[in-house]
This record gives C-alpha cells, structure tokens and sequence, in this order.
C-alpha cells in the first residue's frame, strides 16, 4: 500500500523521482535510474555529490562542537574560513558576514548598505535600485530587488518601492544596439535613475555579473561594470555583486566580477560555498563598509540563529579546499571553453537563438524565429518540453523559469552547467545527449507550426 506523501512540495503538478544516492556528477534513482547532474542543482553542487573529504570534514567538525551561538561565542572554522574568502576576493574586501543561504545574504547586504549610510549621517539613503530580468532571492527585500516578473506578480502589494532599470541584456539589447555599436547605454541608465530619483535617497545597486536564473548565462558587455563603478562612486551608492549564483570558481574565476576588473563594495556568496552539502551564504564587505560599523556603530542590528555556524564554515572550508587543492578554478576556466566550443555545435538547430555564458555557465536561448528572435509562444512550454526530453535521456539541465527573457513575459532558454570535476569526455557524453534532445524536441515542435 502506497503511504502519503506528506511534504509540500514547490509544485503540486510536477511529478519528482525520488533519489536515491549520488556519486561525482551522477544522481541515481530509486529504481536505479542514472542522471547525469549537468545543473549542479541549481549551480550549486559544485564540486560533485558525497564528495569523500567533505564528508569527512564534516563528520570531523560534528565530533568536535556543531553548534555555537554567533553571538555568545567565535569559533575556528568561521575564522579560517573567511580569511580562506578573504584571500581569494579582489582588491580590498575584508570582512565577511556568513549566513545559511543566497536569500538571506542578499538580505544581510541591504541591510548593511542602509546600515552605513545611516553611520555616515546620510539617513535618507534607502533605496536600492536593480535591474529587471534578475534574480536575488525569495524574502521580500530580495524579491523587491529582483527584476523577475512572474515570481513578484502575486506578492506585488509586500514589494517595496525598489526602482529597476534595463538589464544588460545583449541578445535583446534594450536599445536596439549590436555589440560594433554598443554605448553602454543600459549602465549609463543608472545614472538617470539616480539623477531622476535624487542620490539622497540613493542607498546601492545591486546587479548579477552573468545573469543565472531569468537570463541563462547573459554576460554583461565588457565596460558595464567600470561604468557602473564610476557612476556608484560618483553618487555614493554602494555597488552590490549579486554571485550567489557564479562565486568561487562557476565561470573560471573566484568570482564573476572578476572579467570585469571591477572592486564591489559588497559581494553576496551562497549555493557554491557550501557546495550542497550544508547551507551558508555570505556578505563580504570592504575594509571601507566595515569601519563604519566598527567605529560608529559598534553592532549590526541584523543576524539569524545559524550564521556562522561550526558546522556550516567547516563544510565550506573543505570545499574550498577541495576547490583550491584540485586547482579546479583554473580547470573550469579552461574547460569551459571547449564546453561552449562544444554546444556552439547546437546551433545547427535553427531554434537555437543564442549561446553564451562563461565557464561552466553555458545558456542556451530559444527561439521561434533565429532571424527575428521571435520567442515561442509561452503556452507551447518550450523549456519545460526540453527539460522533459532531456531527463528522460538522464540528463539534468537547469531551465529558465517563469519564461523570463522576454519583457518578463516570455522566452525560452536554459542552462548547462556541470560540476567542476566533469571530464572531458563527460562534457562530450553532455552534448551528445543534448543534441539527441533538441534534435527529438525539434522534430515535435517543426511538426507543430
Ligand atoms: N541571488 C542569485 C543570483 C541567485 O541565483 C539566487 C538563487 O538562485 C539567490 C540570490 C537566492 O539564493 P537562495 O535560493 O539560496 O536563497
């Protein structure tokens, strides 16, 4: 007799396989199904599934304490940790304010830009402007920040008044430009919402290097960040780097922003640092942003009960360890680039529209129409029939949800983006099957128009 299943699940229509055990890049099913995990979850699953030494350190950690309150006492895995951030950050980021996830970093960052505006006697700085088509997470102040459409439409009236500009966006530029005659207009946008708004009440901005969930892999042109850097300091507005998503190693740097050889002020860290296999997040701060909280205000008025945890930093420590000792950053870098060299091949599909992204954050943009970029409509659920298909060949891919592309509205795509331990060959066996995929999705949706 089948028990019931008493979990509420995110979907009530979606029916899951339930696993069983992973090993490396592979997941198995309880009926002994094998998949090839080429989403690393949700990019998150960096370095493989029940990796031998992470399960150490944390069996290690446990024996030892793995519990302490942030507040009552330091411990040593949190140090070591963050001297480890610490040290594979860019130019002056100093401190580091760990959390247990992507949602409540972002959470903690905005909190800390009010935080030292209020320090420096700028008390109306408040506002944080962002960009639509991005994600920073599901609490109401990251919902507020993101530009993602269809997940803000039922909780619009809990929004606050967070102004969003164009995304920087260049398959469908939001001025109509190609890369030969791009100005930079969607960072020099910023400006004008500042000016529009008055800087006064101007507190940060906060934007996605590569855009993940709602962009698939959309890099940023080359000057955005610098310009973006120039305009923040001009007005005194803290610039965030949402790398929930690319931190530590995804897109063949220790972080995103990297490409752009531009300093945040604030960098937001989560799903790689802990790798899957224990929740934590980070806000890492300069030396300039820390000061004001050590000599003026003597205490950050925010926290949560698991930050910090012993538990959590040991984890995260070995993962940065495995990361470093494998130099699997230099491999993602060098291997990402025959993994888009490789799904370039895909463009034999004629409803392959674009192929971008960076290491092993490869997006791939749908579309009905290549010449027009025409997407397709939603209720055909393209990325969903792609997914479906490719599943069934055991091959996970992370698809854009909520057809974000498109004005918010509309538009196919998803992401390849393997653990950073995939081999060669496995890269091949990826597109192998994803061409086996799109070739039997292409033959279902021909037939249809
Ligand atoms: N920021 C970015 C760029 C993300 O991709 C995500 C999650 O996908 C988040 C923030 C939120 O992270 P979490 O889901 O761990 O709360």
């Amino acid at each position: 007799m089948s028990q019931v299943d008493h979990v509420f699940y995110r979907s009530q229509r979606k029916k899951m396989p339930l696993i069983d055990r992973g090993e490396g890049i592979y997941l198995y099913s309880e009926h002994g199904k094998k998949y090839i995990d080429a989403s690393s979850g949700a990019l998150i699953s960096n370095i493989g599934h029940s990796m031998a030494p992470i399960i150490k350190a944390m069996h290690k950690q446990a024996k030892k304490i793995e519990f302490v309150h942030g507040t009552m006492f330091k411990n040593e895995s949190s140090i070591q940790l963050a001297r480890r951030i610490i040290e594979m950050c860019p130019g002056n980021l100093d401190r580091v304010y760990f959390v247990s996830g992507g949602s409540e970093a972002i959470e903690t960052a905005l909190k800390m830009a009010r935080s030292y505006h209020v320090a420096r006697g700028n008390v109306q700085k408040h506002l944080v402007i962002s960009r639509w088509q991005s994600y920073h997470g599901a609490t109401l102040g990251a919902l507020s920040m993101s530009g993602r459409t269809m997940s803000r439409k039922i909780y619009q009236p809990y929004m606050l008044d967070f102004p969003h500009i164009s995304p920087a966006y260049c398959y469908r530029c939001p001025y109509n430009k190609e890369q030969e005659t791009c100005n930079n207009n969607c960072a020099w946008e910023l400006e004008h919402t500042i000016n529009q708004i008055g800087a006064e009440y101007i507190s940060a901005f906060i934007a996605e290097p590569i855009v993940g969930a709602t962009l698939s892999a959309a890099p940023a042109p080359p000057k955005y960040f610098s310009i973006i850097r120039q305009i923040c300091d001009t007005y005194d507005v803290l610039f965030i780097d949402d790398e929930v998503m690319t931190s530590f190693g995804r897109t063949g740097k220790n972080f995103a922003i990297e490409h752009y050889g531009v300093i945040p002020d604030i960098i937001v860290g989560g799903k790689g640092l802990g790798a899957g296999y224990y929740p934590i997040g980070a806000a890492i701060c300069t030396d300039k942003v820390f000061k004001l909280f050590e000599e003026k205000l003597g205490s950050f008025a925010h926290g949560f009960t698991y930050q910090g945890n012993p538990l959590a930093c040991a984890v995260a420590l070995s993962v940065i360890d495995f990361i470093n000792k494998n130099d699997l950053v230099s491999y993602v870098e060098e291997m990402g680039e025959y993994l888009i060299k490789e799904l370039s091949n895909l463009y034999r599909f004629d409803f392959v529209g674009d192929i971008r992204g960076k290491g092993f954050m490869i997006g791939l943009e749908l579309v009905k129409d290549r010449h027009t970029k025409e997407p397709f409509p939603v209720e055909r659920g393209i990325t969903k029939l792609v997914s479906e298909t490719a599943w069934k060949r055991g091959l996970i891919i992370y698809p854009a949800s909520s057809n974000g592309q498109v004005q918010g509205i509309a538009g196919d795509g998803f992401m390849v983006a393997p653990p950073f331990i995939t081999s060669k060959e496995q890269i091949d066996k990826i597109v192998a099957l994803l061409d086996k995929t799109l070739d039997e999705v292409y033959k279902k949706i021909r037939l249809n128009f």
